[in-house]
């Protein structure tokens, strides 16, 4: 009967599909036709996809209904494998998440079953699709396939459409404007908000963030070329990650990915931007906020895929597909062999931000550094190299601008409750203060602030000793926690994804800190603590 029920539903998904009007989700027109000498660099792989957008005779992409009627399909019947439905986007459209595990594909039982987790997460980008059908194909291929048996060894969840409002409009970002794989602390959107209750919730030991980067753009003004590479990929860089994820990432993840891309007969770089300086070439960036780098801090290898797609429409689709599939499978099959260094990775970190260590100090903000590098481009025409040497800005050396000692805590007033449950959300531990109590603590002297990029605060500032009558109903956050090091980097008011920079805290009008650290431990007893919900 529920089979039956289940094939009506089936029935009725594809149904809807077949009516949806078609939505253009890109303009085949603004779309540059690809010179036969670029054409020759990226030959068709001989691979067979049988996902939505590869049906014979498509011009766009998979659209939601579409999205949604595979996904029922190709997990019905399955027994190590499960969909469910997320949470909702701004305009209404469900986020699904494929759970595959042996045993009991449920998402409360994964954190019980003692296998890690990989979280695999794409389109953030509506308009960067090729992680998104690729995220299908694994799907297929772990419901009935060949991959199938890695779950044996590792939990897997797939959120193959993180953004679906941008996605049916081949937008990048959210409903409201906001890049959702920048909200990973502020938690602004519902979308980010699903990625974060997994985060949560799964706990897993490795997160894919598949992307796409764009073609020609910056490049062609910039030097006079198409970008080359099939993929290019980045580890969590945050400069405070611990050296059991940094190795993870740098000793077993990165270099499985690129010996799978040389295996494919993909050309691969480390993922790089366009600046504003047309000879500066930035690597991904280092702040917390963007998934791979808070999944770094929540003790989860992160690894970011960006296949050559953005501004060229369908070009090369099946090649860009087969691109983020090899990184895909290549980052399953190393969790699976390496399954049980995941788990002791996950463990050590946590350890490490637990362990509240003095000698480590907290590196507040840090900047890339400066290197001269040889690339190569691609003419437009003929499809010839165009070698050009750049200024590289690497985020795999950082030099740190701010640091300071861990505190034992930090007091937030009771004004800060938007911040405190933000924390909370993020699934930090805060304390509501029951009684008001008089403490030494390091409140920060404000030296400068000025504007920072968007509508941020950048200010730089110095910690003085004083004692300071703390209010009831403050807020404490200690940093003998798991998230301790996300914790600090939200809290400290120079930190450039901390919550005083992006005005979550507000300065008062004297343009002081209200946020105070506590260098040591005061009697928690006679403040009567009770944790915040
Ligand atoms: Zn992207």
């Amino acid at each position: 009967m529920a089979r039956s029920v289940a094939r009506l539903v089936v029935s009725l998904l594809l149904l809807v599909a077949a009516w949806a009007p078609t939505v253009a989700q890109f303009d085949p027109a603004k779309v540059p036709a690809q010179a036969p000498g670029v054409a020759a660099l990226y030959p068709e792989p001989r691979v067979a996809y049988t996902t939505p957008s590869f049906a014979p005779g498509r011009a766009d992409f998979t659209s939601h209904a579409e999205l949604t009627a595979f996904l029922a399909t190709t997990i019905e019947g399955v027994t190590h494998g499960a969909v469910r439905t997320m949470g909702r986007s701004q305009d209404g459209r469900t986020i699904a998440a494929v759970i595959f595990a042996r045993g009991d594909p449920d998402i409360a039982a994964l954190r019980r079953n003692g296998r890690p987790t990989v979280l695999i997460v794409g389109l953030q980008h509506g308009n960067e699709p090729a992680g998104g059908e690729a995220a299908l194909v694994v799907i297929e291929r772990l419901a009935r396939g060949d991959l199938a048996p890695l779950l044996e060894h590792i939990n897997v969840v797939v959120v193959p459409r993180a953004n679906p409002d941008g996605a049916e409009v081949f937008r990048r970002v959210a409903s409201d404007g906001v890049d959702i794989n920048r909200d990973h602390v502020l938690a602004r959107t519902p979308e980010a908000r699903v990625l974060i209750g997994l985060m949560r919730e799964l706990d897993p030991a490795l997160v894919v963030d598949a992307h796409e980067y764009s073609v020609a753009g910056s490049w062609l003004r910039n030097f006079g070329g198409l970008a080359r590479p099939d993929v290019l990929i980045q580890a969590a860089t945050q400069a405070n990650l611990t050296p059991a994820i940094a190795l993870l990432q740098d000793g077993t993840f990165l270099p499985a990915l690129r010996n799978a891309f040389d295996a494919g007969g993909l050309t691969h770089d480390w993922y790089f931007t366009a600046d504003r300086d047309p000879r500066v070439v930035n690597m991904g960036g280092i702040e917390p906020e963007l998934a791979r780098n808070a999944s770094g801090l929540r003790h989860a290898a992160g690894i970011l895929i960006e296949t050559r797609g953005i501004g060229i429409g369908r070009t090369n689709w099946k090649r860009r597909v087969f691109s983020q599939v090899t990184a895909m499978e290549a980052a399953l099959r190393t969790a699976a062999k390496n399954h049980v260094a995941l788990n002791v990775a996950r463990d050590e970190s946590r350890r490490f931000d637990l362990a509240r260590d003095s000698a480590r100090p907290l590196v507040v903000r840090a900047r890339p550094s400066p290197e001269r590098r040889e690339m190569v481009f691609v003419d437009p025409a003929s499809g010839a190299p165009r070698p050009v040497t750049v200024e590289w800005r690497s985020s795999l050396k950082l030099i740190p601008e701010v640091s300071r000692p861990r505190p034992w805590g930090y007091v937030l007033p009771p004004s800060a409750m938007a911040a405190a449950r933000r924390l909370v959300e993020l699934g930090i531990a805060v304390d509501t203060l029951g009684a008001e109590a008089r403490l030494p603590v390091e409140r920060y002297r404000t030296l400068a602030t000025e504007r920072g990029a968007g509508e941020t605060i950048l200010g730089r500032f110095e910690l003085e000793r004083v004692e300071e009558t703390i209010a009831a109903g403050s807020f404490l956050v200690t940093l003998d926690q798991r998230l301790a090091t996300l914790a600090a980097l939200l809290l400290e008011p120079d930190s450039a994804s901390g919550y005083v920079a992006h005005r979550l805290v507000a300065l008062d009008t004297a343009g002081r800190v209200p946020i105070l650290r506590l260098a040591d431990a005061p009697d928690t007893h006679v403040l009567a603590l009770h944790p915040l919900r």
